[in-house]
């Protein structure tokens, strides 16, 4: 209601356009508190100017006109005031936190909402560290830029209008001489905030490679051990940090500048005073009631005055953080999830690649015109060199990516037209990366099917040979993943991943072997289920085993994008093409024999 009287702002990466959208967004669920916190600092600023007002009646009325009948009233008005002012602090404050950690808890449940919405391609060109910095420092820069604002104008402003009245009424001539150097200050001022912008915008940048070496660090580990790279890593850790700190330093030196200037703007107008008022005393024969009032005032406003110096400067600050939040939730998500397209209705689960041309934002063109079919219900291997475009098939299945010419067809239905959580509801994607959330390991399963019971998460476990090592495990399903202690195998992982696509129990399932070999049980063991796993669904699997390539229906050998060869393994083995080097290359080294039993009839 409020804020319906401020004019929209023309520019809304200004200042004013930053913040009025920030009172609009986040601010405007809080106007009725915000108004009472506003109301308990008018009435704190109200008793500075009681404090003021009283020197004078203290000097002229006590200490000369030595009445004692007043000495006691003002010494009760005093203490009366200075209760009623612990009061109403506590209260703002108390208010301002409860708002402040609102806006906070709001912030970043909009951030972390919106970067659930937003596709793969923006967590392709955005580094996690940076998502992490943004949802700490951003989310609290949102609260301080309003909570500034809110005791500036409450506390500080209003203070300074209490005592300037205080003044006017007591000595007009005097008033004039400090509200002549008011707007002095505000006006060099001005001209320190664009400086900070530039330095808080860089501080950011810097801590989020703060995040991010610390990120690698500790992700990378292994590989920093291994190849001995802490010296390294440390130097790099070194030169963030150490980025961090000086324009940290800087924005203080920025705000610290403020500082001086006020000090002597206040210096100036208390030396006017004395000058003036002295004057006036000695050679006018003034009462110096009004005199001490006045430097009672003039103390009193140099507090606020300094503060709301440094005001425009700590919400420019502020505001910097702010800017990238909005940045951040004006992310679009780059296509159409058509909630409100036909669902995806499966008969066979055939996948129909026709004429697909793809590129990666940025990149030049992978697939132009690539034509590729999956039969229903059958396997289909891909093979080619690494970087040839097996990945991208699966993600593009996934509409992890939007094409860019032709279309994507399964049973018959452009995946791009239909609702695409009921696309993804017909996939089970198995990575080579099993990734294991802090959870039990009955709840990583569950993953699959939120909904499946603890009966059904132990079915699929069986079926994907999980069961028996879980139950060996400290606490069975009941045991803590994702933390230090629990460390599991290659194998292990994967069984646990296959655990999840039988749950799900999509009839499409993408399949990444992976390239990593297992010891020979576990080699075994991960066939068995990926067999069970595969049976009667159609399948789109990056091979990298003998028994995989054996057993798939149909072999499509890709290579840059494009796919040379296809057909049965004895087919194209005959052929002595490019998937009979390949053959020798990847696959000829493993012992047929060991995987044999576990491979599927041809
Ligand atoms: P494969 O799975 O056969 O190894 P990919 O499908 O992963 O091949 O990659 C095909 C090509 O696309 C490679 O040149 C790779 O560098 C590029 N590529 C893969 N993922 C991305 C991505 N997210 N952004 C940009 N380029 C990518």
């Amino acid at each position: 209601m409020l804020l319906r009287l401020l004019p929209r702002p023309t520019d809304p990466d200004s200042a004013y356009g930053l913040i009025s959208r920030l009172m609009r967004e986040f601010g405007r669920r809080y106007t009725g508190r915000y108004l009472l916190a506003l109301l308990l600092l008018g009435v704190a600023a109200a008793t500075n100017g009681v404090v003021a007002w009283l020197v004078s009646d203290v000097v002229d009325k006590v200490f000369i006109g030595k009445n004692a009948v007043l000495l006691f009233g003002i010494a009760g008005i005093v203490f009366v005031v200075s209760v009623v002012r612990g009061v109403v602090t506590f209260g703002s404050t108390m208010l301002l936190t409860r708002v402040g950690n609102g806006i906070v808890a709001n912030a970043q449940a909009k951030m972390f909402d919106r970067v659930l919405s937003l596709g793969i391609d923006f967590h392709d060109r955005t580094h996690s560290s940076d998502l992490i910095t943004r949802m700490s420092t951003n989310a609290n820069a949102a609260r301080q830029v309003l909570d500034t604002i809110i005791t500036s104008a409450g506390r500080d402003f209003l203070t300074l209008i209490a005592l300037i009245v205080v003044m006017l009424i007591q000595s007009p001539i005097l008033a004039v001489v400090v509200i002549v150097i008011g707007p002095l200050a505000l006006f060099s001022i001005n001209r320190l905030v664009r400086s900070v912008r530039t330095v808080a915008t860089e501080e950011y940048r810097s801590l989020g490679r703060v995040v991010a070496s610390m990120q690698e660090a500790a992700l990378g580990a292994r590989v920093i051990k291994a190849f001995n790279l802490e010296p390294i890593m440390r130097e790099r850790m070194d030169s963030s940090i150490k980025a961090v700190r000086n324009r940290a330093n800087r924005i203080a030196l920025q705000t610290a500048r403020a500082g001086p200037l006020m000090e002597i703007l206040s210096g100036s107008a208390l030396a006017a005073i004395i000058l003036f008022g002295g004057y006036s005393i000695i050679y006018l024969g003034q009462k110096p009631g009004a005199f001490m009032g006045m430097i009672a005032a003039v103390i009193l406003a140099a507090d606020p005055a300094r503060r709301l110096g440094r005001t425009r400067i700590q919400i420019e600050a502020g505001l910097v953080g702010v800017r990238m939040m909005f940045e951040l939730l004006d992310q679009k998500p780059s296509f159409d999830a058509n909630p409100d397209g036909p669902d995806l209705v499966i008969s066979t689960g055939e996948v129909v690649f026709d004429k697909v041309d793809f590129a990666y934002a940025g990149g030049s063109p992978l697939f132009r015109g690539l034509d590729f079919r999956a039969a229903g219900g059958r396997m289909t291997a891909l093979v080619g060199p690494s970087g040839s475009g097996k990945s991208t098939i699966i993600a593009l299945i996934e509409r992890f990516y939007d094409v860019d010419g032709g279309h994507i067809a399964i049973d018959g239905q452009k995946t791009s037209k239909v609702k695409l959580d009921s696309l993804r509801r017909a996939l089970s994607l198995v990575s080579q990366d099993t990734v294991l959330f802090r959870d039990t390991v009955r709840q990583n399963i569950r993953i699959g099917r939120p909904d499946a019971s603890d009966a059904e998460v132990e079915a699929a476990a069986r079926d994907a040979n999980a069961h028996d090592f879980i139950l060996g495990m400290a606490n069975g399903y009941e045991t803590q993943l994702g933390g230090e202690n629990i460390q599991l195998s290659g194998g292990q992982r994967q069984r646990l991943a296959i655990a999840r696509a039988m749950l799900r129990n999509a009839p499409i399932v993408l399949l990444d072997e992976a390239t990593s070999s297992l010891d020979t049980e576990s080699e075994r063991q991960v066939q068995i289920a990926f067999n069970r796993l595969m049976a009667g669904r159609t399948t789109i699997v990056i091979a990298h085993r003998l028994s995989t390539v054996l057993g798939a229906h149909r072999i499509c050998v890709l290579v840059d994008g494009r796919i040379v060869e296809q057909g049965r393994h004895a087919e194209l083995l005959a052929t002595g093409g490019r998937y009979a080097r390949l053959y020798r290359l990847q696959f000829e080294s493993q012992d047929p024999d060991a995987l044999s039993e576990s491979a599927p009839a041809a």
